[in-house]
């Protein structure tokens, strides 16, 4: 009988997590291969070998592709260069990640930001300083609106749907990730709320890295409740599940908040 490879008894191996990994190809770049990760959580991982972009932000890609390709497009390095991409009307509430430099060729491609020192509508860096709750945007502005790992932090997440709703054109969507806890929880619950005397905690103050690598509180753990309360304001919310396997293991949900036509 052979002996096991010496380092798999080796202690620091043996108190590695364990690392999954599955084969497919990368929804951003169109890279097949071999997908791993090891880090907790899991949706900051598995990162594509060729373009580093994290599961999350795959899920999201997958999740626009299946709004807007029409079928025709597997990855956005693709689909971003077909006429069905380049005459979207796309706002992005983000200073940075992987879109950016995907979209920034779409001429319709705008991007914007809560920069707490400017007035909304003003821009800053080709950034456009807007508070979600309440855009200087006109109605049905937008064919795509993308936010990643932002609805987690805004106070009124009600006053954000109505506002995506408004500024959304018939047929259009908002597409967004939130980290969730599966199975989902039915109602979301509020970490935190706007007081008379400031921000009010109703649990332990959790923080996430914003785009501008400032600690950014988590208002709220959502639950099932969100695709109630997009239809409340117009909106038809479904969540995406590109890779079955890991979206359940990674806590991710990528939402398509989508305005009917009609
Ligand atoms: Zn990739």
């Amino acid at each position: 009988m052979s002996e096991p490879p010496a380092t798999l008894a080796h202690p620091a191996v043996m108190n590695r997590p364990p690392e999954l990994s599955f084969a497919g190809m990368c929804t951003m770049c169109g890279n097949k291969g071999t997908f791993s990760g090891v880090r907790s959580p899991s949706r900051e991982s598995f990162p594509c070998p060729s373009c580093r972009a994290t599961l999350r932000y795959r899920e999201q890609a997958g999740a626009i592709l299946s709004v807007f390709s029409h079928g025709r497009s597997h990855f956005l390095d693709h689909f971003r260069h077909q006429p069905e991409c380049q005459r979207l009307a796309i706002l992005e509430a983000a200073i940075r990640g992987p879109f950016i430099r995907r979209f920034k060729d779409v001429p319709g491609y705008v991007r914007s930001y809560y920069f707490e020192d400017a007035v909304p509508g003003e821009t800053r860096d080709g950034v456009i300083c807007q508070d979600l709750e309440r855009m200087t945007f006109a109605d049905a502005s937008f064919d795509l609106i993308i936010t990643s790992d932002v609805m987690e932090h805004v106070f009124d997440v009600d006053a954000v749907i109505a506002e995506t709703a408004r500024v959304l054109r018939p047929g259009g969507a908002h597409i967004f990730s939130v980290p969730m806890v599966f199975p989902l929880r039915p109602g979301s619950t509020a970490r935190a709320r706007r007081g008379p005397g400031g921000v009010e905690h109703l649990a332990e103050p959790r923080y996430h890295r914003s785009g501008l690598d400032e600690p950014s509180l988590v208002v709220t753990d959502f639950g099932a409740d969100l695709a109630a309360r997009h239809a409340e304001r117009g909106l038809r919310a479904r969540f995406h599940r590109s890779m079955p396997l890991t979206a359940v293991l990674n806590g991710n949900a990528v939402v398509v908040a989508r305005r009917p036509l009609q």
